[in-house]
């Protein structure tokens, strides 16, 4: 029986052998109390890739968010971002619950909505009758919109915008370096755009745990009362952040062999009849739509009795996730599951 091919997320992968050596040689200290070097190094090394001043190194993706929305609103405030938004979707109401902010959703092309459209949803200052419009925030590249990645001309008119009128500008980064090696973007483009950017560790680059929030010497300092606010105070962090510094230096360039994978399949996928939409394949995340009465869970048994987990993102919408955990027959293994499908 060949490995199982795990699909569901690129938040699956183990730390492969050489990360684990680098992490067991860790030099480590207590991080709360700021002498953990490792880490100190990987916040320092994340903040020069971007051309930003500060970085803090925190457990999950969830809490760098929710962070940078504390840092940049009030209670009452309001945060503009899209509707298929991961801070807005899938981080257990955490813009009410931590920072009590309210939230305009914005429609658009698969989570990347216009400048011109954060323009109209910006509510008048001088109606005390409506929320304070304070802080926009993109996802990059957008998971529910099937991994797509913005455009840095649409970025720079939103900043303008943001500039204009007070805002600030947050980037959902998780998957921001799929989108760099699929675009060939330079991290510093980003860096200067946004007052604040996160980035996870533990999604394609294969750390075990870890994101890191970047932004000015101030945010990031305020940024330290925040997270041991929210319980994300770490003592010998540098084992996990000599994990993160092994995937910052050895598994960006390769996630282009993940969005090559993802395009492999979607071809196979583009050919069967019971799919009714394929979202087009920018990155490493493949979402596909099924016609009408066919149920996602029917796909995901099949897929299954082939040893292939997947995940849905909706009853009818099924998701394959590509990550350097996935062996590199799995195309063709994929390819076999297809053939034998009967609708
Ligand atoms: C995974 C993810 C996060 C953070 O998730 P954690 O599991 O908390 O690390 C944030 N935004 C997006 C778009 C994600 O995919």
């Amino acid at each position: 029986m060949s490995s199982p091919i795990d699909l569901r997320s690129d938040t699956v992968t183990r730390p492969t052998a050489a990360m684990l050596t680098a992490m067991s040689a860790a030099e480590v200290g207590d991080d709360v109390l700021g002498e953990d070097p490792t880490v100190a190094r990987l916040q320092s090394k994340a903040a020069a890739m971007f051309g930003m001043q500060a970085g803090i190194f925190c457990p999950s993706g969830t809490m760098t968010n929710q962070i940078a929305i504390r840092l940049h609103t009030r209670p009452g405030d309001e945060v503009i971002c899209a509707d298929l938004a991961h801070i807005y979707l899938y981080e257990g109401g955490g813009i009410a619950a931590n920072s009590g902010a309210s939230v305009r959703l914005l429609p658009g092309d698969r989570g990347r909505f216009t400048a011109d459209a954060v323009r109209a949803a910006i509510n008048k200052r001088n109606d005390s009758h409506l929320p304070w419009t304070r802080l926009v925030a993109i996802e990059n590249t957008v998971n529910k919109g099937g991994g797509a990645c913005w455009d840095l001309a649409e970025l720079q008119r939103i900043r303008a915008v943001c500039d204009e009128q007070g805002l600030a500008l947050h980037l959902d980064g998780a998957r921001l370096f799929n989108a760099l090696v699929a675009k060939g973007q330079d991290p510093k483009a980003f860096g200067q755009l946004f007052d604040t950017i996160s980035i996870c560790l533990s999604k394609g680059l294969g750390a075990p745990v870890g994101s890191l929030l970047l932004g000015s010497g101030e945010h990031i300092e305020r940024a330290h009362r925040l997270r041991k606010l929210f319980g994300g105070g770490m003592r010998q962090a540098g084992y996990l952040a000599a994990a993160g510094l092994h995937a910052l230096e050895h598994h960006v360039q390769r996630l282009a062999v993940d969005h090559q994978m993802a395009q492999a399949a979607a071809a196979h996928l583009a050919q069967q009849r019971w799919v009714a939409e394929l979202l087009p394949v920018e990155t490493n995340l493949v979402i596909f739509r099924l016609q009408p009465g066919m149920r996602a869970e029917t796909v995901l048994a099949h897929f299954a009795a082939h040893g292939i987990k997947a995940s849905t993102m909706g009853p009818d919408l099924v998701r394959f996730v590509f990550h350097l955990d996935v062996p590199a027959d799995a195309v063709a293994r994929i390819a076999s599951a297809l053939a034998v499908f009967e609708s």
